[in-house]
């Protein structure tokens, strides 16, 4: 399963890549079409502040990286706790809130992310507000993500053909798996695109408090990923990597924002662009795998259909998960 792996580094090398390179490409060419004034440089406004704000970064740095590690291993520690084997009610409960977060993320944070970047005025308006190209590129990743997940089926199906009932289990295992480390690569673009606004900006007023919004963000986000990277039932070394690689994401998303403030505008088309497809791909992506590979294969499978009073209360925590997360969305 480590062989998956190398692709999620791969990935964020390459939009690394991109937004070093739409920073230089915004910078040597200034002059793009007419767009409005806010688009051109920078607001600097009353509150900038460059050494402050780069104190405040550091911290948010440390913190965001404490409180993300804390809220992906809480489900994962949960395992010490005998009520929650997988066979339990408590488990199913508490992948329902999971799953409630993973939903939230899709639906509040990262599909209005993505309108928001693509209409936004520094863009060109042909063909940016022509068409709604987040609605379609969403829909083209989750179809994508769709036929994905129905392939390797059939591909575990057949090779479950010849052989015995053990087989179709490690079948279930490996598809688990497959969705943990999935969801994992669709939470980080969101949580890098966050880290890199943070990273990016000079203004100590908007990043005080950003840095405890993005800690709770964070925390709760963690919770979520964590839910799911338990029930794949993976060896202490690949949950540490996984919740590792997570936590780091954010901080590392500050860091590169850091790094490029000079260069890096958040308003330049070419990152807008890059970041708004980014976010339509990972919302289509979320919503899928939230509604049918988590919730829906969880309520109507035979657990939760053979109890209408453990129905309700998975429901509740299905609730309690997307609307912690949504709160969220007020903030980044
Ligand atoms: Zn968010």
């Amino acid at each position: 399963m480590t062989s998956h792996f190398p692709t999620t580094i791969t990935f964020l090398l390459i939009l690394v890549l991109l937004l070093s390179n739409s920073a230089s490409a915004s910078a040597a060419n200034d002059t793009g079409p007419a767009t409005p004034s806010e688009c051109d440089a920078a607001s600097l406004g009353e509150c900038y502040n460059k050494p402050e704000a780069l104190r405040l970064k550091l911290i948010a740095i440390g913190t965001i990286l404490v409180a993300s590690m804390i809220g992906v291993c809480l489900p994962l520690f949960s395992r010490a706790v005998p009520a929650l084997r997988p066979d339990r009610n408590l488990f199913v409960i508490v992948k329902a809130f999971a799953s409630g977060v993973i939903l939230a993320t899709g639906y509040m944070h990262v599909l209005p992310d993505s309108f928001e970047n693509l209409s936004s005025p520094c863009l060109p308006k042909n063909p940016w507000s022509k068409f709604p190209f987040t609605a379609f590129v969403a829909m083209l990743s989750a179809i994508f993500t769709l036929m994905v997940d129905s392939l390797m089926l059939t591909f575990y199906n057949r090779r479950k053909l010849d052989a015995d009932g053990k087989d179709a289990q490690e079948a279930v295992l490996l598809r688990n798996r497959i969705i943990a480390q999935v969801l994992e690569m669709g939470i980080i673009v969101h949580s890098v695109v966050i880290g890199l606004a943070m990273g990016a900006s000079q203004n100590p007023c908007t990043i005080r408090p950003l840095v405890a919004a993005l800690c709770f963000h964070q925390l709760f986000e963690g919770m979520g990923l964590g839910g799911c990277i338990l029930q794949a039932e993976y060896g202490i070394k690949m949950k540490a990597i996984l919740a590792f690689f997570f936590a780091t994401t954010t901080p590392f998303g500050v860091a590169l924002g850091i790094g490029l403030s000079n260069v890096y505008r958040d308003n330049s088309p070419t990152a807008l662009i890059v970041i708004g497809l980014l976010n339509a791909s990972s919302a289509g992506l979320l919503n899928y795998m939230a509604l049918v590979d988590l919730l829906a294969t969880d309520f109507m499978g035979p657990k939760l259909q053979g109890s209408v009073k453990l129905q309700l209360w998975a429901y509740l925590a299905v609730l309690l998960g997307s609307g912690g997360m949504s709160l969220m969305a007020k903030w980044a």
